[in-house]
């Protein structure tokens, strides 16, 4: 078969890895549909990478905010215009069906109308000074050359989450996507070329974590790290960067709790809980991996929710029909089936799925099936790990305060849903719950690139995606403008 061979992005030449090396992107839906070969990079092409950022930087951080955020805007135009395309190259190269792969593009075209507002603002502070005939302000500065490490499951939805951001700020980039989806990252950049980014601005390396990513971790002359990804990599990708003193924002596993009580609206629970589990076949941060059934509705519920799982059709994204694609690739389909065997030993009942699918139109690819565990409690092992597969877990409750106390009860802290039509209960859940997202009467899933995106505890360490993305991107200069002609001290006890 022949396929299309990409190459690295480095100030504005398309250059294989210096090493020669490539990796082929394969279809998780047919092994026989290669998409195509990209670098196999490592720190040489890193450390080529970076040179060209910091090159760019020198300039790119003049041009004028709003002029920068024009670029944003003419590639959310262009990337309208060709939607279509990049959803079937990103269905191709992970799988999710196409309904959601429009929805990936989409997510970045949003974001992009959103950045290029913030050209025209920037906002930073002007305050009274405490001396006469001073003026004081904080303004924002961008940071410099800034290392994006990106995961497979929100293809270019994610890239555009930190690439736009940081470059309305001011900086210059080096993208290294994920070794499963880089044609998403490199149909992204395409069109930020397209819509005028100068060379050397943004710059891509392919390649795997431990090499070219960690390369980019440790480089000297970056200046922030902007992951997402496992909590386990995130720990480590932050521990590597305190070496060199970068700021890192870590955006890290999930392991979401939808709560329905006994007086929720159950067909929309049960609509929410099915999206939420399965959308994305579960390989969603945001993905809900624990309901917890109030006991009025627990039975009810776990025989409709079964019958649903139960009637989805699994197959190739590129199939309008289908309705839940492939995982990525076959450690996900080993892990998925590895949790399965946990919640078994450990007293859970799988109530349907539970075996990766291997005939017929599912022979090709890595599937697996829907699978709900049922009678599971808070302390097994598949009620607190992330699975990142489609295998969801119910777990059953007296009262509301339990619940809570359930939903709380793990190291990750990203999204959590309740469904209630009691209003009391569900600002006490707003306040309550640890997680950075709440929703009420929707499911785990589906975040706005305008609110503030990330988690708690294990899921993150503070910094947010969307509303908060500049405050990683930039950095704070405080300016102080004497128009006294005298010399006026500060910091001195002037009191007399
Ligand atoms: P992952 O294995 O942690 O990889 C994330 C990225 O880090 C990939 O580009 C990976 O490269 C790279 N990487 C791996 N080892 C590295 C190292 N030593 N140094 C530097 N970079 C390294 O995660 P994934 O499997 O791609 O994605 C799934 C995870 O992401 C789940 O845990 C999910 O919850 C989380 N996630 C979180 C959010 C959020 O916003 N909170 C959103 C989406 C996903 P390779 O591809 O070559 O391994
Ligand atoms: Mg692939």
């Amino acid at each position: 078969m022949t396929y299309p061979t990409y190459h690295n992005l480095i100030g504005g030449e398309w250059l294989p890895a210096a090493s020669g090396k490539t990796i082929l992107n394969v279809n998780p839906a047919d092994h026989d549909d290669i998409v195509g070969s990209f670098p196999a990079s490592d720190a040489e092409d890193v450390n080529r990478a970076v040179a060209a950022a910091k090159k760019a930087f020198a300039t790119w951080r003049l041009v004028p905010a709003p002029k920068r955020a024009e670029i944003l805007l003419r590639a959310g135009i262009l990337l309208q215009q060709r939607k279509e395309q990049f959803a079937r190259d990103m269905t191709r190269e992970m799988g999710k069906v196409l309904a959601e792969t429009r929805g990936d593009v989409q997510e970045a075209i949003d974001e992009a109308f959103y950045v290029a507002g913030e050209g025209r603002r920037l906002f930073g502070q002007t305050t009274p000074s405490e001396l006469q005939n001073k003026f004081a302000m904080s303004i924002r500065m961008p940071v410099g050359v800034v290392g994006l490490i990106t995961p497979w499951n929100f293809p270019m939805a994610i890239p555009s989450w930190k690439l736009f951001p940081a470059l309305v700020s001011g900086n210059t980039c080096v993208i290294k996507p994920a070794t499963d989806t880089p044609i998403s990252v490199y149909n992204l950049v395409q069109t930020l070329v397209d819509a005028g980014l100068p060379a050397g601005v943004v710059n891509i390396v392919s390649g795997s974590g431990s090499g070219a990513g960690s390369a980019l971790v440790e480089h000297p002359d970056v200046r922030a790290i902007s992951f997402t990804g496992s909590s386990e990599v995130g720990s480590h990708v932050a521990q590597r960067a305190a070496a060199t003193f970068k700021p890192v924002s870590l955006e890290m596993g999930g392991k979401n709790a939808q709560i329905v009580l006994d007086d929720a609206n159950l067909e929309l629970a049960l609509d929410g809980a099915l999206w939420g589990s399965f959308g994305t076949t579960g390989q969603r941060c945001t993905a809900t991996s624990r309901i917890l059934l109030q006991k009025g509705i627990a039975a009810k519920f776990t025989k409709e929710f079964v019958a649903r799982a139960k009637a989805l059709k699994i197959g190739n994204g590129l199939d309008e029909s289908v309705q839940v694609g492939p995982q990525v690739n076959k450690s996900q389909i080993e892990t998925s089936a590895k949790y399965v065997d946990i919640a078994s030993t450990d007293g859970g009942k799988i109530l349907c799925g539970g075996h990766a699918l291997t005939n017929g139109d599912h022979s090709k690819g890595t599937f697996f099936e829907p699978t709900v565990v049922g009678g599971v409690t808070h302390t097994m092992r598949i009620a607190r790990e992330e699975v990142f597969g489609p295998v969801v877990s119910l777990l059953e409750f007296d009262t509301f305060e339990q619940a809570i106390e359930i939903a709380n009860s793990i190291d990750y802290g990203l999204s959590t849903a309740l469904y209630t039509k009691d209003v009391n209960r569900a600002f006490t859940a707003i306040r309550d719950l640890e997680a950075g997202i709440t929703y009420i009467n929707a499911p785990t899933i589906g975040a706005e690139v305008h609110l503030p995106f990330g988690g708690v505890k294990h899921t993150g360490n503070g910094h947010r995606e969307g509303n908060g993305a500049i405050d990683f991107f930039t950095t704070w200069k405080a300016v102080y403008v004497d128009y006294s002609d005298k010399l006026q001290r500060a910091q001195i006890d002037n009191a007399e």
